[in-house]
């Protein structure tokens, strides 16, 4: 028997003003159209420096990006406020969606740059150190989530070098691109729910199925039921990701060169 759809989806975005590099506002306008297409709604509640966290108040949260000194803005507050909350909600079945500085403070902790030591939560099973260059560019792994993989295009810029735990599974593996620190393959991490990331710039936009299991994933969370979602017509995101996948695997000289001759 299917689970009747609750028409809310209860999101916590996690310091909005400070973690926001990149297409993270952009990602939460996906997640916001995709349910209006299916009839539900998107409530969203920021929680920034000094909010505590309600227990059962949210199906999903949301923690973006940022760079080092946004990043050590919030990584106390992350710890001291919030972090106990974040660990006992995805326990309970909520999701996460942790994007790259977000990602490596949901892990075990970050050494930013300039050496300094930034806490983690101990969410994610990761732990980051900024290496002497950036590692940036498109990004395209074979991602993993519910049994299933499909291949994921995105964009990355980081310092950090994260290293999973060696219990702990990679969100995927690298095609093309460097993932969490150019040399494992890996990219990302999942726990239950809760996916880390360096993915953005944006990831949900040309990426409609990963948008599509964190929304099943925090309704099922809603309903305490597994909610399976209507398809959509994902004709244009498909494109989108098509123009980033070849991007990532390096066929836009190939491609240029060609339209010139
Ligand atoms: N500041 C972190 C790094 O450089 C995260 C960057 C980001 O969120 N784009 O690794």
């Amino acid at each position: 028997m299917s689970t009747p759809v609750p028409r809310t989806l209860r999101l916590c975005h996690l310091y909005p003003d400070e973690m926001n590099i990149y297409a993270d506002r952009g990602n939460i306008a996906v997640l916001r159209r995709r349910l209006e297409w299916r009839g539900m709604a998107l409530e969203v509640v920021n929680a920034g420096i000094g909010d505590g966290l309600t227990p059962g108040a949210h199906d999903l949260y949301y923690l973006g990006g940022g760079q080092d000194r946004d990043q050590a803005i919030v990584a106390d507050d992350l710890a001291r406020t919030k972090g106990a909350a974040l660990i006992s909600a995805v326990d309970d079945g909520a999701a996460l969606l942790a994007v790259c500085g977000g990602y490596q403070l949901a892990g075990r902790g970050y050494v930013g740059v300039d050496g300094s030591s930034m806490p983690g939560i101990g969410l994610l099973d990761a732990e980051t150190v900024a290496g002497p260059t950036r590692l940036i560019g498109d990004v395209l792994i074979a991602a993993r989530l519910d049994d299933e993989t499909r291949e994921v295009a995105g964009f990355e810029n980081h310092a950090g070098r994260t290293r999973l735990g060696p219990g702990a599974t990679p969100f995927g593996t690298v095609l093309a691109g460097f993932g969490n620190d150019g040399e494992s393959g890996h990219e990302g991490v999942v726990r239950g729910r809760a996916i880390g990331t360096y993915l953005h710039g944006p990831l949900l936009p040309r990426n409609p199925w990963v948008a599509d299991t964190l929304l099943a994933w925090g309704l099922s969370h809603a309903t305490g039921g597994d909610v399976v979602l209507e398809p959509l017509d994902d004709s244009l995101e498909d494109a989108a990701r098509e123009v980033a996948t070849g991007r990532a695997r390096g066929e836009r000289t190939e491609r240029l060169i060609g339209r010139r001759a």
